[in-house]
């Protein structure tokens, strides 16, 4: 039974509202609205004090390593990272073991997932086992809610595949091919962004036209069955250029960056060691700068993570042998505030229309990133530009410690979450 709460003293800021209200909660849903102080509703008070209170954010892509990679991460200390990090619902990779690419792993997941402080939904791969070779059943995943489908990891090399995923899907509403565009001969082997770090560290580098090759063929192939096309974790001004292009013919083409993309480049790599290795690689300067100037103006959708947890015996290796990814998920929302929210490059209701409505639209989310207004579910964070934190990967509630952010201060943090009018995080602990 869940009583009633109020959250009050807050700035609403919703992607259409920006005032000062303060919020009714009950059995789930906002009942009421109303001017600072001047609630109807009794209930447990939740202290917005100076801080902004919006929808919770959305992480379309999220690695909780469930099932088979555990010991790096599970859907309950994922879901715990995910609303430290005010994020109310995630979208999980299939890149699992074994993969999720049908109905019953699906089930399977969904069930682990109950009761977690943070909605996870499950995508599926594009193709059995992501092996590249056969289409998985579209429509039976669809009808147990899958909206996103990816081979993440591994990009779908056969463009007469891809194709054919395009028109499988075509009469699904809110299905979304999603894309590692990474060609996949082109970076076979390779370690790090190919340039002058690479060349310097002897290490195979992945080029970055590996990347623009896929985005462009894969727009032509949106185009020509009127797909609907996301670019994963996209990190290159080329594949940005298509992007922009497509959108500008009115294809429905969407991308998201990841906060390292749009923070680190390839300098970063020796200093980071294993923890600044992920794919794609972290890239150039000019494409960091493309990447912040289309994430201000709205050309990049969305911000997503890739929250890739490895244990450290997977990551505490070597450049050549460590696993690629970083955690991501917990402070996604300081990063991208302190960068461009606190340096005055984006609005408060941009931050939000990037990290909850966006996503939540893209991958298919009806719950989550909608305007706060009576009836809603009251799925909500509440930010406090003011608390500044400085992260250490051991203090992180992953199971892993793998952040590029160790050791670095950010102004903001979650200090409260409320998952469909439950508060899952308060003064930015996790209720137990
Ligand atoms: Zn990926």
């Amino acid at each position: 039974m869940n009583t009633n709460l109020v959250i009050t003293g807050g700035r609403l800021v919703d992607g259409t509202t920006d005032k000062h209200l303060d919020i009714g909660i009950a059995d789930g849903r906002i009942v009421e609205l109303a001017q600072p102080g001047e609630l109807a509703l009794q209930g447990e008070v939740i202290d917005a004090d100076g801080a902004y209170v919006m929808p919770g954010l959305v992480d379309i892509q999220v690695h909780f390593r469930t099932p088979g990679g555990e010991e790096s991460e599970d859907i309950q200390s994922g879901a715990q990272g995910a609303a430290l990090g005010g994020v109310t619902a995630c979208v999980m990779m299939p890149n699992t073991v074994p993969t999720i690419d049908n109905v019953a792993i699906v089930e399977d997941v969904r069930a682990l997932s109950l009761g977690a402080p943070c909605d996870v939904h499950s995508s599926a791969a594009i193709t059995v086992n992501r092996e590249g070779e056969r289409l998985v059943n579209f429509k039976e995943l669809y009808g147990v809610g899958v909206r996103v489908f990816t081979d993440d990891g591994w990009v779908v090399d056969s463009e007469a595949l891809m194709r054919q995923a395009f028109l499988d899907i075509r009469d699904l509403p809110d299905a979304v091919l999603s894309q590692h565009a990474e060609e996949s001969q082109m970076v076979e082997g390779g370690l790090i962004n190919e340039g002058v770090v690479s060349r310097r560290l002897g290490l195979k580098g992945r080029p970055r036209e590996a990347e623009a090759l896929i985005v462009k063929r894969d727009i032509d192939l949106a185009r020509e069955t009127n797909g609907r096309y996301h670019v994963l974790h996209m990190s290159t001004l080329m594949a940005l250029e298509h992007v922009i292009a497509a959108k500008l013919e009115g294809l429905r083409v969407t991308a998201e960056v990841t906060p390292q993309h749009l923070v680190l480049t390839e300098d970063d790599v020796e200093r980071l060691g294993t923890s600044g290795k992920m794919n794609p690689p972290l890239r150039l300067l000019e494409d960091v700068e493309a990447l912040r100037a289309g994430l201000i103006c709205g050309d990049v959708d969305a911000v997503a993570t890739d929250h890739a947890p490895h244990h450290p015996e997977l990551k505490g290796t070597s450049l050549v042998t460590a696993a690629p990814g970083m955690l991501g998920v917990e402070t996604m929302a300081s990063v991208i505030w302190s960068e461009f929210v606190e340096t005055g490059l984006m609005s408060p209701t941009d931050f939000v229309k990037r990290l909850s409505s966006n996503p939540a639209k893209i991958a298919g989310i009806k719950d989550h990133g909608n305007q706060v207004k009576v009836g809603s579910i009251a799925n909500l964070a509440v930010f406090d530009p003011t608390q500044s934190w400085t992260v250490r990967g051991a203090d992180l509630v992953s199971k892993s410690i793998n952040t590029p952010w160790e050791g670095r201060s950010f102004a903001g943090r979650i200090r409260h979450t409320v998952l469909a009018g439950r508060p899952v995080v308060i003064d930015s602990s996790l209720v137990s």
